[in-house]
């Protein structure tokens, strides 16, 4: 196998590389390489999408979820958590205050809370882009029936954030007791046919995860090409049965933003907030490493701690224009710009498809 920098360069001539040559190169990199990596994944960034970050207003809408998936701190089983359900108008006043502040894409997230009816989450798409037609709404509220996702799409939505959380049929079995590996998947392959730009993603560090899963994590996202893809390190939580595992590491999810952005250099990244939460930093080390999306909490401070997927989630007690704010600095200090339009990505916009 050739040696680091040259496997690094032909990543980057290429935007490709074997299973093998990923594995090889997740094991041996070193700081230097590292370093290495990451400029060349910057420039690539910067080859497709310039200098712009773009911010999206993320609502965290519900914590309910009857999901059990074992590193998650809202799954059903976790009886210490408070729930809270924000109704479709404490929703829209989220939305209101979001557009406020300048955000063009509304997120809405929650648990699998089964209480939004198709009706609900059909009325209320509706109502938002009545309100602000020029927004795109992205959901990311976990598997519904195919026809649900038509009924979303058709009155409005245009994004769907559904992480593969990883590659391998065994972990994601052993990790989601109540759900199957090959829904999954048949969920993100029914949001693409329908129209969505779709987000896939995982997390780096889950117990019993080998570098052939993430360098099958990456594979698959080559060849699904989603428009969006979210990495985060996986960060235990105290009340779920992953407490005691280690979670993890800034490095090795650096290195798998930067290899997302070589592999997939059209996709939109975003510089997640577990990153964040992991390291003071991390989410401008990410920007500098390939990422150009930050999403910053819109969520009621009067529930936001409560939506803790893990703990010590970073902006608890800020209000949605303290973050705003603050993102801005971040990235204008990390040398980016902001952009507050709605930042379709690259293949969507080259597909016509905004023009539905
Ligand atoms: N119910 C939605 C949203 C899930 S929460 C869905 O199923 O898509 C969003 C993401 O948070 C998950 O996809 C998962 O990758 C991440 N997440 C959950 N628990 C986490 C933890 N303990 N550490 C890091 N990321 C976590």
């Amino acid at each position: 196998m050739s040696d680091l920098p040259n496997l690094i360069e032909k990543v980057y001539q290429t935007n490709n590389l074997t299973n093998d040559e990923i594995i090889y190169l997740i094991k041996n990199i070193t700081h230097k390489d590292r370093e290495l990596l990451y400029s060349y994944a910057l420039k690539t960034k910067r080859a497709y999408y310039g200098d712009k970050v773009y911010l999206r207003g993320l609502i965290e809408f519900s914590n309910f979820c009857r999901q059990d998936c074992l590193y998650c701190g809202i799954r059903a089983s976790n009886s210490k958590v408070e729930r809270y359900r924000l109704t479709p108008g404490e929703i829209l006043a989220c939305c209101d205050q979001a557009y406020k502040l300048g955000y063009r894409t509304f997120v809405l997230q929650s648990g699998e809370d089964i209480w939004y009816t198709d009706e609900i989450l059909v009325a209320l798409v509706h109502e938002i882009k009545m309100r602000y037609p020029k927004v795109a709404i992205t959901l990311s509220i976990g598997e519904r029936r195919v026809g649900t996702y038509q009924s979303l799409f058709a009155s409005g939505a245009d994004r769907f954030l559904m992480r593969h959380e990883t590659a391998s049929k065994e972990l994601y079995e052993k990790l989601h007791p109540t759900m199957r590996f090959d829904d999954r998947r048949a969920c993100l392959r029914a949001l693409k046919d329908i129209g969505y730009q779709v987000g896939a993603g995982f997390m780096v560090g889950l117990p019993g995860q080998t570098l052939a899963d993430l360098a099958e994590d990456l594979r698959y996202l080559k060849e699904l090409q989603p428009d969006m893809i979210g990495i985060g390190p996986f960060i235990p939580h105290s009340e779920t049965p992953l407490a005691a595992e280690k979670g993890g590491t800034l490095e090795a999810t650096l290195v798998m933003v930067a290899l997302a952005r070589l592999l997939i250099p059209e996709s939109l990244i975003p510089a997640t907030t577990a990153l964040g939460t992991l390291h003071p930093q991390g989410r401008e080390l990410a920007l500098k490493a390939g990422a150009n999306v930050v999403m910053p909490i819109i969520t009621p401070t009067s529930v936001r701690k409560q939506y803790a997927l893990y703990e010590n989630k970073i902006c608890g007690d800020d209000q949605p224009e303290d973050c705003r704010y603050c993102i801005e600095r971040r990235i204008q200090a990390a040398g980016f710009e902001v952009d507050l339009g709605r930042g379709d990505s690259t293949q969507f916009i080259s597909l016509g498809a905004d023009n539905r």
